[in-house]
């Protein structure tokens, strides 16, 4: 547990392609960048999700679908590497016709119906990320 400094870099705005998947069309932008540490905010919409939940005590991830189209009420997470690739981290609120709010880690599978994206630049020491024993988690090593 500790903590690092980071400078602010550039900042990324961009509009995710339609049929695409979130997380891989944020990973896509990073990397066309060279980006290898931000942070990220989006909003938008999907035409399917999934999203999943972290059992503290299995350790396991359990993923679910989310019914129907959503908003993306809010998105935010990070970039940063694990094994030398950049990885998104990632958690969303997202909405239903009737505003009702499910939440979670966002999974693959998320496909946008449209999605503006920030990503800002954090320069610094890379972030990578390794197997921490405590929490079965990809945690940033060194922090
Ligand atoms: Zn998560």
């Amino acid at each position: 547990m500790g903590a690092r400094e980071f400078t602010r870099g550039r900042c990324v705005v961009a509009r995710l392609p339609h049929g695409g998947d979130l997380l891989e069309e944020i990973a896509a932008v990073a990397d066309e960048h060279g980006m290898r540490a931000a942070d990220l905010r989006a909003i938008g919409a999907l035409q399917a999700a999934r999203l999943s939940y972290y059992d503290q005590t299995t350790h396991e991830y359990g993923e679910f679908a989310v019914d129907g189209a959503v908003e993306i009420v809010s998105l935010l997470g990070t970039v940063s590497l694990r094994e030398g690739a950049t990885m998104v981290h990632a958690h969303a609120t997202l909405a239903g016709h009737d505003g009702a709010c499910v939440g979670g880690h966002v999974a693959p599978g998320c496909v946008v119906f449209a999605c503006e994206l920030v990503l800002q630049e954090l320069v610094g020491e890379p972030l990578e990320r390794e197997f921490d024993e405590v929490t079965g988690l990809a945690l940033w090593r060194g922090l």
